[in-house]
């Protein structure tokens, strides 16, 4: 029998050791996985959990992300199933769905695209009451993406094809379209620490720049948003200015708006009304 407390020291310090960024964090995340218990924890662990927790301790010091050992991570409150093959939901994507709260009503009709595990349209049709429609191209990713939409229910339909495609749909339009495309520059590509390594390159590399995927989606979509509808897109956080030139050059207004670590993180672009 071990203490908790110490299964606790031992693995953060093992974590640690091998250049675990936060390791505090993901030894106490390890730990309530897989004891279903609260912190502190108090008593000893059962040798069952002790097992549990250093098979995924050991995963983990090969590289292998905590959210892809456990199968699932969190997100807007939200359970979403993840694995090799789907980027893992971040929490600075939860800007989206706070732009979505604040400006869209029950109803509204919503598109996603590059929708990976899901993260974005179903917090949005869960919170917001809205109508959403999900693209994703990737096998593997799909397959999460229709079991996410099941595990919490959501009113979203999912689709699997190239975002890149604007004729997706036919003739609805949309109140707003979500975007988290690939950003990563190839310069970044080289420096990934070793667990987003593990993640797919098509949802992370968006080209020398970064920007290939909003030089191809924002002109594909900009003509599908309703007057006065708006496209929101995350961005890495040097990018604001030259997503917000591309939006321009397609007729949208935008404007920047930061996460809350004060970084450049997503661009909205509103389509201005029709008769002004
Ligand atoms: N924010 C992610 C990262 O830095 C990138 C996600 C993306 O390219 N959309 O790992």
């Amino acid at each position: 029998m071990v203490s908790g407390a110490d299964k606790l020291r031992t693995i953060r310090k093992a974590l640690a050791e091998a250049g675990v960024f936060d390791p505090a964090f993901e030894a106490k995340e390890i730990i309530r996985e897989y004891t279903g218990r609260p912190m502190p924890l108090t008593g000893d662990i059962t040798e069952a959990e002790e097992k549990a927790i250093d098979e995924a301790v050991s995963r983990r010091l090969e590289g292998e992300p905590l959210q892809y050992i456990f199968g699932k991570w969190e997100f807007y409150g939200l359970p979403f199933l993840v694995g090799e093959g789907v980027l893992i939901p971040r929490p600075e994507t939860e800007l989206l769905v706070d732009i979505a709260a604040k400006r869209l009503g029950k109803g509204s009709t919503v598109l996603d695209l590059f929708s990976g595990t899901g993260c974005i349209p179903i917090s949005i049709a869960k919170t917001v009451g809205a109508k959403c429609y999900a693209v994703e191209l990737y096998d593997a990713a799909f397959g999460y993406l229709t079991r996410n939409i099941a595990l919490n229910g959501a009113d979203v339909t999912a689709v699997q094809a190239d975002a890149l495609d604007g004729t997706l749909f036919g003739d609805l339009r949309f109140d707003a379209i979500f975007a988290n495309p690939p950003y990563v520059t190839e310069a970044e590509m080289r420096e990934l620490p070793a667990n987003v390594r593990r993640e797919p390159e098509t949802a992370l590399f968006g080209g020398r720049d970064g920007l290939d995927p909003y030089r191809a989606m924002i002109p594909a979509w900009a003509g599908r948003l309703k007057d006065n509808g708006f496209m929101a897109v995350e961005t890495g956080e040097t990018q604001g200015e030259a997503v917000s030139a591309i939006m321009r050059e397609n007729g949208l207004l935008p404007e920047i708006v930061r996460d809350y670590s004060g970084h450049d993180r997503v661009v909205v672009g509103e389509r201005p009304g029709g008769n002004m």
